[in-house]
């Protein structure tokens, strides 16, 4: 017949099993105390997510980040920073690079 004997030492623990010796384990971390309802719905008030704040390009008056290029037009202050192709020329583009494999 196997018998278990756990002891607990605070953070330690031994399990004696007879016949086969015994085994050290810990136990897992657990909270001290309850948390009541209202200390759970205090934390979880910042957990909404905010909406973001979107400025209007000034160029093409479309929706962008703040403080970023516009990455419909790829102008930022008035200055053109990034060359941005239309999904077309990113087709003919993509298809003639392509072609150039196949004839390799
Ligand atoms: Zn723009």
């Amino acid at each position: 017949m196997i018998q278990t004997i756990v002891l607990n030492f605070g953070y330690w623990s031994f399990d004696i099993i007879s016949d086969l010796g015994f085994r050290i384990f810990y136990r897992m971390g657990l909270p001290s105390k309850r948390r009541t309802k209202q200390s759970k719905k205090d934390r979880a008030s910042h957990f909404a997510l905010k909406a973001i704040a979107l400025t209007a390009c000034p160029d093409c008056k479309k929706k962008i980040l703040p403080h970023k290029v516009c990455p419909y037009c790829g102008k930022y202050n008035g200055r053109q920073v990034i060359k941005v192709e239309s999904l077309t020329e990113r087709k003919k583009r993509r298809e003639t690079r392509y072609e150039q494999k196949k004839n390799i």
